[in-house]
């Protein structure tokens, strides 16, 4: 079920039977020469859309953009602030929680997002911790990676060896490409496999040390079956972990 396309009367009736909700959060960034711009935010709205399908939990609009400051070195990149991205999840979280819901679960699919997210989560719970007539509250919010169970990260491994990489990833790229009514660029990768991971400071340093954009990754091996068997899997890891959160 999802939030969007629900009326309130819907809603209501949904918070009888459940109070959580999953939230799919991205980021709008550079994904290497063969990568979707939205690569990120689509992989968590697709993932987080089969979860809801299979087990009748209600899907939240994705947030599309997120943390991605490394990669403002490269056209269509966008970033939020730190300060935005806790306002924004923290707004998000309290409006639905006025109305009933208590558990949130964030599906991500932006590494960038994890520090900042937390942020959220912490800052949330010390508005109600420092309220001079504050009750116990009923909050809890919880952030998965997407792609990051070990049904998918197994295959994964397998099908891009020694070249997964940590940016523009054989885990993130393909399920993107093979959401509906996506276009699948082609690209040349030189080198084949893109430099290691090193330390990181900003967009400049970025774009020097990984000038194409992908980090320790050959995502030219991507194809759409792979994305079709990786989205498989991570539904299935990431419906698990919603149970286990729900329970
Ligand atoms: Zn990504």
């Amino acid at each position: 079920m999802q939030l969007a396309l629900a009326t309130w009367h819907e809603v209501e009736e949904y918070l009888q039977t459940s109070r959580g909700i999953i939230v799919p959060v991205g980021s709008t960034e550079q994904h290497g020469p063969n990568g979707l711009i939205g690569t990120d935010h689509l992989d968590a709205e697709f993932i987080a859309k089969g979860v809801g399908d299979k087990i009748g939990a209600m899907v939240a609009p994705t947030l599309a953009y997120g943390m991605s400051q490394h990669h403002l070195g490269f056209a269509g990149s966008v970033t939020l602030r730190p300060s935005t991205m806790i306002a924004m999840v923290g707004d998000i979280v309290r409006s639905l929680a006025r109305n009933g819901f208590e558990r949130f679960f964030f599906i991500n699919g932006h590494g960038g997002n994890i520090a900042n997210g937390r942020a959220a989560f912490d800052d949330a719970l010390t508005a109600q911790s420092l309220h001079a007539n504050g009750r116990p509250s009923p909050i809890r919010c919880h952030m998965e990676a997407s792609s990051g169970g070990t049904r998918a990260t197994a295959p994964a491994r397998a099908l891009f060896p020694g070249a997964l990489g940590s940016h523009a990833t054989g885990v993130e790229v393909p399920p993107a490409q093979f959401s509906p009514a996506e276009a699948i660029p082609r690209a040349q990768m030189s080198p084949m496999v893109a430099p290691a991971s090193t330390s990181l400071f900003d967009c400049f340093d970025y774009r020097r040390r990984y000038p194409d954009g992908r980090i320790g990754s050959d995502p030219s091996l991507s194809t759409p079956q792979h994305g079709e068997r990786l989205f498989a899997a991570a539904v299935e890891d990431m419906a698990d972990a919603y149970r286990t959160f729900m329970a």
